[in-house]
């Protein structure tokens, strides 16, 4: 008999479910707004209520839950959430499974993109992977020998966090030089204004990019080699076999044009030259696909 999971994508703004049977095959999905302003009971009350309509009485052995942040099992907590820190209200996971009355696993959502992606671009053909989320942040996932490796806190693949200059621009999370803090959607549009005074976002700077402008040409170029460099730094210490580049900012096809060739000059060890950037095929499902393949796992379907 299969069984039956619902896989549930939080975010700031929204949070999305799927119902999903073990095949992995969607039955069902919904998106409905997550409102983390109105506190957490009112959030607890919307994922309750969003995970009864998608599952439209289906009998539901797991849900999986990818959040902001790192969920701490022990301490029943979310940490690392600076952007929706309701979420981070101790006990509001256990609270939720009570009132769904099935077991709920949650990891980050970087790693559920992660997982999705890795099953839908590369199972089968690499097994050591890292998918990086360029978007208002940047976040990674890392596939190890297919196994998701999150580490004994579940803090690994800050890669957004590894500095690319010790006087460089100073980050949200205090350190300097992070690359995030060149290369989230919100740090291109910063440097690109620096530059030229104008306040665009990162997809229209790729626009003018493409249309021969000399700002946007300086600012990517320098921001392909950053990504190449954050890249290699990792290809170098894991040995990864292939990265997939995910999230809104990655849609940019200028990071496919010049990030490998950066990439593979700062190659260090054996042989590397076939390590590809390869584009996230899920878009905006991603997350919710990889919080039901947790939820699979959890019923042994999975292995991971
Ligand atoms: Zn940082």
């Amino acid at each position: 008999m299969k069984e039956h999971v619902i896989g549930i994508d939080l975010g700031g703004t929204k949070v999305e479910a799927c119902l999903m049977d073990g095949s992995r095959t969607l039955l069902e999905r919904r998106r409905v707004f997550s409102e983390p302003g109105k506190g957490i009971d009112a959030v607890i009350d919307t994922i309750v209520g969003l995970v009864q309509t998608v599952a439209g009485g289906t009998p539901v052995g797991a849900v999986g839950m990818g959040t902001p942040g790192t969920f701490d099992a022990e301490k029943n907590i979310l940490f690392g959430s600076p952007h929706t820190p309701v979420y981070e209200t101790p006990g509001f996971i256990a609270r939720t499974g009570e009132r769904l009355g099935v077991p709920v696993v949650v990891e980050n959502d970087a790693n559920c993109l992660a997982l999705a992606e890795f099953y839908e671009t590369c199972a089968g053909t690499f097994r050591y992977v890292m998918a990086v989320i360029l978007g208002t942040g940047m976040g990674c996932g890392l596939m190890l020998d297919n196994r998701l490796y999150r580490g004994p806190r579940g803090g690994a693949g800050e890669i957004g966090h590894t500095s690319i200059d010790i006087n460089g621009r100073l980050c949200t999370c205090g350190r300097r030089g992070c690359a995030e803090a060149y290369l989230s959607g919100p740090c291109i549009s910063s440097r690109y204004r620096e530059m030229t005074g104008l306040d665009l976002a990162a997809a229209d700077i790729g626009k003018r990019y493409d249309a021969g402008d000399a700002a946007a040409a300086a600012l990517l170029d320098e921001s392909c080699r950053m990504l190449g460099e954050v890249l290699a730094n990792a290809v170098n210490m894991l040995d990864l076999e292939a990265v997939i580049l995910g999230g809104g900012v990655s849609n940019l096809p200028v990071w496919y044009e010049k990030t490998p060739a950066y990439m593979r000059k700062s190659f260090f060890g054996p042989p590397r030259n076939e390590v590809p950037i390869l584009k996230a095929q899920l878009g905006d499902s991603a997350g919710v696909f990889g919080a039901a393949y947790l939820a699979l796992r959890e019923l042994g379907v999975m292995d991971f």
